[in-house]
C-alpha cells in the first residue's frame, strides 16, 4: 500500500489540484482549512487504525486479486464473514470518531460496480469488468480514498432524466470520442470529496431506453479538468474557525459534503464501467444501496458515544439514579442495538453474485436502514431530554474563561459538587454537536436521507415482502380452501 500513514495520506492530498470553493472563495490548500481539517482527520483515522495490530483483522483484508494485504476499505467482499467484518468496523470507527468518516461510500460503490459490470459483460461482451478490475488493482495498491457518487440533483422528481427541462439535472454523456466520453452534470451531497483522490460515479435511479445517455458509470481523479467542488455548509460550521475547542463539541473529527459539478469532464475508455446499458442501472443502484444501508452501522458507533455522553450528563447533574433516566438510557441502548442487529443480520444472510463478490440480503438491509431513519432521531430525543436546556443556552468558552465573568458561569452551571463545571459543559457541547450542530448532519439528516430516504426502503420492503406467500401460510393454518 503506497498510502499507509496519516502523513502519507495528507501529503497525497496536498498533491491534488482540487477546484474547491467555500464561502464564495477558491480554497487554495484544503488540507490546511480549519473547516476541512476535522473531516480529513476522520478519514486519516481509517489509515491510522489499519496500522494498529489490535484492529488489523477489522481494518485490513487480503486482496482476492493479488493475495496482498490491503485496507478493508478497498476490499471486494468474498464471504459473509467479510460483510460482517465491515459492519463491526463501521461501529468501531463510529465509536472512535463520533462522525462520518466518509470512506465507505466509495467502498460500497466499488463492490456494486464490480458485480454489476461482470454481469453487463456476460450479456453484452463489453470489457467493463476488466476496466473495473484494473482500477481496483490501482486502488488496492495505492490505497487512495474513492468518493462514491450516486446522487444527481434530479430537478423535477416526477420526471425521468430525459424529460427534465434542463437535461443536465442528471449526469450524462454529452460527447463520444474515439478515446473516451465527455460527461456533464453534477453529483449532490458528496461525502468526503475534498478528502478523496478519485470519484466513482454511478447512475442514481432505474432508467428506460430513452435515458441511455444517463446510464453511465466511471471513475476519474477528483482534480480532473472540469470538476468543480462547492463545499456544503453545516450547522455551526464556523465554530471550527473560532479557535475554541470546547464550543465545537467534537474538535478533532467531523464530516463534510459538497456539490460536485462535472463541467464537460473527459473520461478515457479504460475508466468506463457502464455506458448506455439501461437495463443494468437498476441492478447497480440496488446493489449499491443494498451495501450502503448496513454501512450505517457507523451510526451505532456514534450512538454509543451519544449514549455515553447522555449518561455522563445525568451523572454530572445528579439525576443518574432517577428511574426514568435509567429507563431512557436502556431504551436508547435497545434502539441502538436493534440497528446493529439488522446490519449484522443482512450480512450473515449474504449471497455470492455471479462475479464471486458477496451481496447482503436486501430485505434485511432495507429494514436496517429504515431503523436508522427512525431510531437515531429517537436516541437524539432522549439525549436532549436528559441533557436539559443548558445544552442550547450555555455561554461560550470565551465567557467561561473570562477573568471578569467566568466565575459566574463556573458557579451557576455547576451540577454535583464533586464534578468541575468544565466537564459538564464539555459533555453538553458534545451532545449539542451530535443532535443540533455539525455532527447532526451525520447523525440525524444523513441517517434520514443518506443511502436513500425512508420511502426508498419502504418500496423495497413492499417489493420483497412476498405477501402472497404469507397469505398462503395463513390459509394453510386456518384451513381456508380456495
Ligand atoms: C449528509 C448526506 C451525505 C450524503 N452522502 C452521499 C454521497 O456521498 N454520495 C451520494 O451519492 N449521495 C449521498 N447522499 C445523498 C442521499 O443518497 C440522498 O440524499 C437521498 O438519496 C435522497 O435524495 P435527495 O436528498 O435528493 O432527496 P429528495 O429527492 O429531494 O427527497 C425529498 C423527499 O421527496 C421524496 N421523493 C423524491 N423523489 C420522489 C418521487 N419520484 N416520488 C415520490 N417521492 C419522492 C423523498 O422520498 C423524500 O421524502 C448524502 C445525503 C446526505 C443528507
Ligand atoms: S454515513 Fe457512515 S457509512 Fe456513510 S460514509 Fe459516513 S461513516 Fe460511512
Amino acid at each position: 500500500m503506497k498510502i499507509k500513514t496519516r502523513r502519507d495520506y495528507i501529503e497525497s492530498l496536498r498533491k491534488l489540484k482540487l477546484n474547491l470553493w467555500m464561502f464564495g472563495e477558491r480554497v487554495a490548500s484544503p488540507v490546511d482549512h480549519p473547516i476541512i481539517i476535522p473531516s480529513m482527520n476522520a478519514v486519516s483515522f481509517t489509515y491510522e487504525l489499519a496500522l494498529d495490530a489490535q484492529h488489523e483483522d477489522l481494518m485490513t483484508a487480503t486482496s482476492h486479486l493479488t493475495g496482498k494485504k490491503i485496507n478493508r476499505f478497498t476490499h471486494i467482499f468474498q464471504s459473509t464473514e467479510d460483510l460482517v467484518k465491515k459492519v463491526r468496523r463501521q461501529r468501531l470507527l463510529g465509536q472512535k470518531t463520533a462522525c462520518c468518516f466518509q470512506r465507505c461510500v466509495g467502498m460500497d460503490a466499488l463492490n456494486s460496480v464490480y458485480s454489476t459490470s461482470f454481469e453487463i459483460d456476460a450479456k453484452h461482451g463489453t470489457t467493463y469488468h476488466q476496466n473495473l478490475k484494473k482500477f481496483l488493482l490501482y486502488v488496492q495498491e495505492e490505497n487512495p480514498v474513492v468518493d462514491g457518487a450516486m446522487t444527481d440533483p434530479k430537478g423535477d422528481r416526477s420526471l425521468p432524466p430525459h424529460q427534465q427541462e434542463d437535461p443536465d439535472m442528471y449526469l450524462r454523456v454529452v460527447e463520444r470520442r474515439p478515446d473516451g466520453i465527455v460527461v456533464r452534470g453534477a453529483k449532490a451531497h458528496q461525502t468526503g470529496i475534498a478528502n478523496s483522490h478519485e470519484i466513482l460515479v454511478m447512475p442514481t435511479s432505474s432508467m428506460a431506453e430513452k435515458d441511455k445517455e444517463y446510464a453511465v458509470s466511471f471513475a476519474v481523479p477528483t482534480d480532473a479538468p472540469g470538476i468543480v467542488i462547492i463545499f456544503g455548509r453545516q450547522s455551526c460550521d464556523t465554530r471550527k474557525m473560532e479557535g475554541s475547542e470546547m464550543d465545537v463539541g467534537n474538535s478533532v473529527f467531523g464530516g463534510h459534503e459538497a456539490l460536485v459539478v462535472f463541467d464537460n469532464v473527459f473520461v478515457p475508455h479504460e475508466r468506463i464501467f457502464m455506458n448506455g446499458e439501461t437495463e443494468f442501472v437498476g441492478m447497480m443502484v440496488e446493489r449499491f444501496s443494498g451495501h450502503h444501508r448496513p454501512s450505517y452501522a457507523c451510526k451505532v458507533g456514534v450512538g454509543d458515544v451519544l449514549i455515553g455522553a447522555t449518561a455522563l450528563s445525568a451523572d454530572y447533574c445528579g439525576v443518574s439514579k432517577a428511574s426514568h433516566v435509567r429507563d431512557k438510557l436502556v431504551e436508547m441502548t435497545h434502539l441502538n442495538e436493534t440497528i446493529y442487529s439488522s446490519a449484522l443480520a443482512c450480512s450473515t444472510e449474504g449471497w455470492a453474485t455471479p462475479s464471486g463478490a458477496y451481496q447482503i440480503d436486501q430485505m434485511l438491509a432495507n429494514v436496517c436502514k429504515h431503523n436508522v431513519t427512525r431510531f437515531t432521531y429517537d436516541i437524539a430525543r432522549f439525549a436532549e431530554d436528559i441533557a436539559g436546556g443548558l445544552m442550547v443556552t450555555m455561554p461560550s468558552e470565551k465567557d467561561f474563561r473570562h477573568p471578569q465573568i467566568g466565575h459566574y458561569v463556573d458557579k451557576y452551571f455547576k451540577g454535583v459538587a464533586a464534578v468541575p463545571t468544565e466537564k459538564r459543559l464539555r459533555i453538553l457541547r458534545l451532545i449539542e454537536n451530535l443532535t443540533l450542530g455539525s455532527g447532526a448532519v451525520g447523525y440525524r439528516t444523513e441517517s434520514m436521507h443518506g443511502a436513500g430516504s425512508p420511502q426508498a426502503q419502504r418500496i423495497m420492503i413492499a417489493r420483497l415482502g412476498n405477501f402472497d406467500y404469507k397469505k398462503k401460510l395463513a390459509k394453510a393454518i386456518a384451513k381456508v380452501k380456495d
